[in-house]
């Protein structure tokens, strides 16, 4: 009989921090023990290197026509740091009240177990269950999956045939609110340096001659949104997507009051663009968001000077159906547009990453393009969260992005189904990080349950 609190207990003691190579040890004892599991339960294991931490591939094949599922989770953890804070040892999962802690219970040890161990029982009771999966388990995810993009072009081939990925490694707001993940934001970033003269000038001998810099940076920045809070850029939200009726009242039912998110904030009002609450707007708008700003003199006292150079650091989110690619060419022809003649600019790329949404089925005015496995999916993981947490899933878009996500979409064209099982109290990278045992067990029926309900008829 597989134990699935005994088992996360195992994979919490190996100390698998990615970004820290003293954890090397416990990278590879963390990568051996999924690895090991899923063996046992009958799986083809491969261990994929990449140029940091390997990933663990494991098959269970089948024939062609069977529905072919793909499970994601990561067996990295982030850092303990600090570690006086902790009650207990963070490597040594302690059960107390119903929680297990220990660095990783809940971001992504305690989730990614309650798949394994869905799968296993379901294998355990009928061990000819017409469903091919295929786990992807990686260990960067902490360190922002660096080597998976490169991993998806080499193994493309194979895994686009999938009919969908399944993961749970998002977050709900209590626990019996489950909240699936269908939709998040994308990212485009950049740097804009402007210079002025050729070095630091004297205010007195030069001052009144040249613009200053930080003057031209400053007005290019305040351009760039209307005082209503709009991102003032032709054509930043001409390829928004609309938001559907279904898409708000499902935000209405969220048990949070506006009120409430202004204190958690600490700000005395919201500045929300017209027409969208501040739940809406953080989901379905797009954004421009200044990161970082400097230029000059920064220490103590005095210094009568012209700075030679000012610059700002800008991430602009993105919502579907934007392609950051265009929304680049907008955004740096404007500051072309209405930067002054007499100082020069330089625009550094940083990185980049698309939109996602996945439309859950018989919601839209405008059905999606889905494979039938897909909705099957959906269906049964709406029906089986009502029974088995007592309230029907929420499907709400998230304001954060996460790259894997959008990778999978652009290279292997599959949707993910994002079961979210943390809550916030379980202290996702911060002292006495833990996973809410009831809420496995209740996520391993669920994941059970879809399962069961994807598999082929024989
Ligand atoms: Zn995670």
């Amino acid at each position: 009989m597989f134990d699935p609190v005994e088992k996360l207990k195992e994979f919490i003691r190996h100390p698998s921090v990615s970004t820290d190579p003293s954890f090397k040890a416990g990278m590879a004892g963390a990568k051996d023990f999924v690895a090991g599991i899923l063996a046992s339960i009958g799986f083809e294991v491969e261990v994929v290197n990449t140029d940091m931490h390997p990933l663990v591939l494991a098959r269970r094949q089948g024939r062609p026509e069977w529905p072919h599922v793909i499970i994601y989770g990561h067996y990295d953890v982030q850092p303990v740091d600090p570690v006086a804070l902790w009650k207990t040892k963070p490597f040594e999962p302690t059960e107390i009240d119903g929680r297990l802690y220990g660095r990783g219970a809940a971001d992504n040890k305690g989730p990614l177990m309650v798949h394994i161990a869905a799968v296993a029982q379901l294998l355990e009771r009928n061990p000819k269950l017409p469903l091919r999966i295929t786990f992807m388990i990686e260990g960067e995810e902490e360190m922002g999956s660096p080597s998976f993009p490169a991993f998806l072009d080499r193994y493309k081939e194979e895994l686009a045939q999938a009919d969908f990925v399944f993961l749970s490694d998002t977050g709900i707001p209590s626990e019996n609110q489950v909240v699936v993940t269908c939709g998040l934001r994308g990212l485009m970033l950049f740097d804009l340096e402007v210079t002025g003269s050729r070095g630091d000038l004297h205010s007195g001998l030069h001052g009144g001659v040249i613009r200053n810099p930080i003057q031209a940076i400053a007005e290019l920045c305040a351009s760039l949104h209307h005082a209503d809070g709009r991102v003032n850029i032709p054509g930043f939200y001409e390829d928004v997507l609309e938001v559907e009726p279904w898409e708000r009242q499902e935000l209405a039912k969220l048990d949070t009051s506006e009120e409430q998110y202004r204190q958690f904030l600490g700000v005395p009002s919201f500045h929300t663009p017209p027409g969208f609450t501040p739940f809406e707007a953080v989901r379905f708008l797009p954004t421009l968001e200044f990161n970082g700003i400097g230029g000059g003199y920064q220490g103590e006292g005095t210094k009568t000077v012209i700075p030679s150079k000012a610059f700002v650091k800008i991430s602009c989110r993105l919502v579907p159906n934007q392609d950051p690619r265009r929304i680049r060419e907008r955004v740096y022809q404007a500051i072309a547009d209405r930067m002054p003649k007499d100082v020069t600019y330089r625009l550094v790329d940083q990185h980049q990453g698309i939109p996602y949404i996945v439309v859950p089925p018989g919601r839209s005015n405008t059905p999606p393009d889905q494979s039938p496995i897909l909705a099957r999916a959906f269906g049964a993981l709406d029906a089986s969260v009502a029974e088995v947490f007592g309230r029907q899933p929420l499907y709400l878009r998230e304001g954060g992005s996460v790259p894997i996500i959008a990778d999978i979409k652009r290279v292997l064209r599959l949707d993910s189904m994002m079961l979210g099982l943390f809550l916030p109290e379980d202290n996702l990278h911060a002292p006495n990080e833990s996973f809410n045992l009831r809420v496995m067990r209740k996520g391993i029926e669920v994941s059970q349950r879809v399962l069961a309900a994807v598999a082929a008829d024989k």
